[in-house]
């Protein structure tokens, strides 16, 4: 069973049925085009006072799923590992840091979460395919999980995506089309498809299970540590990763399962700093030209860009910029502090980590999450 509600759009706060809407709130929608920030994004509202009892019965994760568990693919996705990474933590004087390794899902990367309730209701659907646009970890997921469900896994991915990627997606068996550009060229693709094919599209934030499935990680903290911690690190490319992890803590809050927010470290390439740019000015702009190392983290029109800010609105959050230096120096210490090779997207989140104690945001006294997205080895050359 689930303890889903309903929908509810994030501009206008109009509720939907489950069924009664599969994407965006067809009233803010209207006029969209690719190229802006989706307006319209909409959030999974469940019934609060049930869920808490039954988390208090047994903590799970998968009570706040908008699906019935039992519609999920048989794949076991996320339970990542969460420890403190002793030699780091001392180098950093920061006692209380704890790394939240998401690398070590099927595909290698964090993106397993939304590609698992996708599917999941593709299957519960009866749908048999299903489209995404990626820079290359979602579609390496999608196509992953795909297979484990017996799914057609359609993908636009940009030509110059990391080559273990695009190896991760033809071995799962994927359909893959090249797109000559960035990721929002194969954002554009993919909406198109689906507007013309029996599909589900896993674009991200677009398609809404997306953020509630990258929720999990969130959960899955907070069950780990036993605690909200003070602050939580996350590399920030389309704001889709930071939605999720906000929803997390903003459904236990609602649950009162938690009496707060953790803070929330945005983190961001200096070239794609779309959401950075938008948290500090007020205005939103596109990225001019998003061509970090970071490939993950590389866009120019963040789709999530909206809720991105309003969740370090309301959990006192801070946004940052790094340099490709400082990611393959953070890769580089990651890999030899913590023995974890993540890929530069992940890294940055370290670096971003590093410069925001040096400025004094994060207090060495403060219980400080890093999670890490995606796995070193879907990305050599950035070491090469
Ligand atoms: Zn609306």
């Amino acid at each position: 069973m689930s303890y889903f509600n309903n929908w509810r759009c994030t501009d206008c706060g109009k509720e939907f049925a489950l069924d009664e809407v599969r994407y965006l709130c067809p009233d803010c929608a209207q006029g969209y085009a690719p190229g802006v920030p989706l307006p319209g994004v909409l959030e999974a509202v469940f019934d609060y006072p049930a869920l808490r009892e039954a988390w208090q019965a047994q903590p799970d994760p998968r009570l706040f799923s908008v699906l019935d568990p039992g519609f999920y693919p048989t794949l076991p996705v996320g339970d990542t590992p969460f420890f403190r990474p002793q030699r780091l933590a001392a180098n950093l004087n920061l006692p209380e840091l704890y790394i939240k390794n998401d690398s070590l899902n099927p595909s290698g990367s964090f993106k397993d979460r939304a590609s698992e309730l996708v599917v999941a209701d593709a299957i519960r659907l009866g749908i048999n395919e299903i489209v995404c646009a990626s820079t290359g970890n979602a579609a390496s997921s999608l196509a992953c999980l795909c297979a484990a469900a017996g799914k057609k896994a359609v993908i636009f991915a940009p030509a110059k995506a990391p080559a273990a990627k695009l190896a991760q997606i033809r071995i799962h068996g994927a359909d893959l089309h090249s797109v000559a550009g960035t990721y929002d060229a194969a954002f554009a693709a993919a909406l198109e498809y689906s507007a013309s094919h029996a599909c589900l599209n896993r674009n991200t934030a677009y398609n809404p299970l997306t953020i509630e499935g990258k929720k999990s990680a969130g959960l899955e903290i907070f069950l780990q540590l036993g605690a909200v911690p003070d602050w939580i690190v996350v590399p920030v490319g389309d704001g889709v990763i930071l939605a999720g992890i906000h929803k997390a803590f903003v459904d236990l809050l609602r649950a009162g399962l938690s009496d707060k927010l953790p803070r929330l470290l945005a983190v961001q390439a200096a070239s794609s700093d779309a959401v950075t740019s938008y948290w500090e000015s007020g205005v939103y702009r596109d990225a001019a030209n998003p061509m970090s190392i970071a490939d993950s983290i590389s866009v120019k029109t963040p789709s999530n860009a909206r809720w991105a800010v309003r969740a370090l609105k309301e959990t006192r959050g801070q946004a940052i910029r790094v340099s490709d230096n400082q990611i393959l120096k953070a890769q580089q210490e990651l890999a030899r502090q913590a023995g974890i090779f993540a890929e530069p997207s992940s890294a940055a989140a370290l670096a971003g980590l590093q410069s925001a104690i040096e400025q004094s945001w994060i207090a060495p006294g403060d219980r400080a999450v890093l999670l890490i997205t995606g796995h070193g080895l879907k990305d050599i050359n950035a070491v090469r």
